[in-house]
């Protein structure tokens, strides 16, 4: 796995795109209540981001062994895939949808960092590995490229790209 660090750090990142999206989601209409599912989903992402870890420790027992190989079900991206889905659409409909979606953006930001590790993760089927570094190495990229990814969203669903248009004019040559 990628160090536990970068599961947490990744993780708020997780958690503060499925805030913003989930707060999307539901709407202008509901700016104040709104608020209620986007923390939900926001502590969920958290919670999210280390799942795939700990699901697999038998932690109600005093060994807590590995109830399951490491990295196969618990780091499955078609199931976390499918509870993303299935929890957007819920969205708004569903009072625990939020936290689902928040969940499962976490669970997946999880499987993107550890996913250049040599060990892999099982997308589909079998592991698939990028191997660019071996575990704990480069938490600095994967964090970085974690929050760059939730700047991107925030931008878009909440300033209404008001950061990168600014960032577009500071960068852009005087004339
Ligand atoms: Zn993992």
């Amino acid at each position: 796995m990628a160090s536990n660090k970068a599961h947490h750090a990744t993780g708020w990142a997780a958690g503060i795109i499925a805030a913003a999206l989930v707060s999307a989601a539901h709407g202008p209409a509901s700016e104040g209540a709104g608020m209620i599912p986007a923390v939900l989903a926001l502590l969920a992402g958290v919670a999210g981001a280390t799942a795939p870890d700990w699901l697999e420790v038998a932690w109600w027992t005093r060994a807590r062994r590995l109830w399951i190989t490491h990295r196969t079900l618990t780091h499955w991206g078609l199931g976390w895939a499918a509870l993303l889905a299935l929890s957007w659409h819920e969205l708004g409909r569903h009072p625990a949808a939020p936290v689902a979606f928040g969940f499962a953006c976490g669970g997946l930001m999880h499987l993107l960092a550890d996913w250049p590790n040599p060990l892999g993760v099982p997308w589909v089927g079998p592991r698939h590995s990028l191997n660019l570094w071996t575990s704990g190495h480069c938490d600095l990229i994967v964090v970085g490229a974690a929050w760059v990814a939730a700047l991107f969203v925030v931008d878009d669903v909440w300033f209404h790209h008001a950061c990168s248009r600014m960032l577009l004019n500071v960068l852009r040559p005087a004339a």
